[in-house]
């Protein structure tokens, strides 16, 4: 069997390496210059902050043992199992992962041994192998025309957008807090400590819009700059200014589906909106997808 995945966010990987692992071959088509696609850290001031994703929860055992192997290798640590909320008292959670190296780096560590091709953007499914896998939202697999009941269960998924914000201060002026869920905001849905997260007491605050202002700012993500830090500096109670570097995600956050993938027999779609939107169902969505391609293969 000859599989090409497109898409190297972490269900593309996920899908590659448990393809790989069984002796399939395995082409991973990214058109990012860097693995990880929402799994994502940026190099702001000589230090990696993660834009995307915030932490992740382990809480399916597959998963937690990949965490656990992680962990032993010092790439994951557990964060926290506490976040602030606004407005409100901090809420015990989950605990909460976050990676000394930035998120993205553990998409890295996923994509070591894989042929993966960066800088490759697809633009129709690829008729030259046995399956293909597309590991992306659903609205960024519909731009390769995929069949009808593939592109159906595309069309099916609701996304909202987040704008997120670097803000790096002059110094560490807020007490500890780890994250911060923030309710009924026009600006912030979370906030959080970046330096905490990584673990080098950074100055960084990484904020995270609500879906309204990242929709209207999708155009020039730069206009909600100072929106974002004003908003961010008054929940706080900072006075310094800090300097705002803005992402925009267009397609962040899906609405929750039950089904693991959606396939037409040859072509997969797969990734965070199979499940509860986040890393884990991501992964697991990926790996679900090997899983049933490698059951076919044996028929
Ligand atoms: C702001 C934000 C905050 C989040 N916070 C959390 C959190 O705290 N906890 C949590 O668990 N999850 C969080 N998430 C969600 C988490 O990041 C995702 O669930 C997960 O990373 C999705 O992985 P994926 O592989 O399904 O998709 P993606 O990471 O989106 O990967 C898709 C990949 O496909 C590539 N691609 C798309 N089209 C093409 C093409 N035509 N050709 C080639 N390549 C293509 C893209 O470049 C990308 O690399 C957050 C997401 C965002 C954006």
């Amino acid at each position: 069997m000859n599989v090409v995945v497109v898409g190297a966010g972490i269900a593309g990987l996920a899908c590659a390496r448990e393809l790989t692992a069984a002796g399939v071959r395995v082409r991973v088509l990214e058109r990012g210059r860097v693995v990880g696609g929402r799994l994502a850290s940026e190099r702001h001031h000589g230090r990696w902050a993660d834009i995307g994703a915030a932490y992740f929860v382990a809480d399916d055992p597959d998963f937690a043992a990949l965490a656990e192997r992680w962990r032993s290798r010092g790439l994951a640590r557990p964060w926290t199992d506490t976040f602030a909320v606004h407005p409100g008292s901090p809420a015990a959670g989950p605990m909460r992962w976050a990676a000394p190296g930035g998120l993205r780096s553990l998409a890295g560590d996923l994509a070591a041994g894989l042929d993966v091709r960066l800088g490759h953007e697809v633009r129709a499914v690829p008729d030259d192998a046995d399956a293909v896998v597309l590991a992306m939202p659903g609205p960024q697999a519909l731009l390769l025309r995929p069949s009808a009941a593939v592109a159906e269960a595309a069309r099916r998924q609701r996304w909202q957008p987040v704008l997120a914000a670097v803000l790096a201060y002059p110094e560490r002026v807020w007490g500890d807090f780890h994250g911060a869920f923030v309710n009924d905001h026009p600006v912030l849905a979370t906030v959080c400590d970046d330096g905490d997260r990584r673990g080098d007491r950074a100055p960084v605050l990484v904020a995270h819009s609500t879906p309204g202002l990242a929709r209207d700012h999708l155009d020039v993500p730069d206009a909600a700059a100072a929106v974002i830090a004003r908003a961010t500096g008054e929940l706080l109670g900072i006075a310094a200014e800090p300097r705002v570097h803005m992402h925009r995600w267009t397609h962040a956050q899906p609405a929750a589906t039950d089904a693991p993938y959606a396939t037409d027999g040859r072509v997969w779609l797969c990734g965070d909106a199979f499940g509860r939107p986040r890393v884990q169902t991501a992964w697991a969505s990926g790996r679900a997808v090997a899983a049933a391609l490698l059951q076919s293969s044996e028929r």
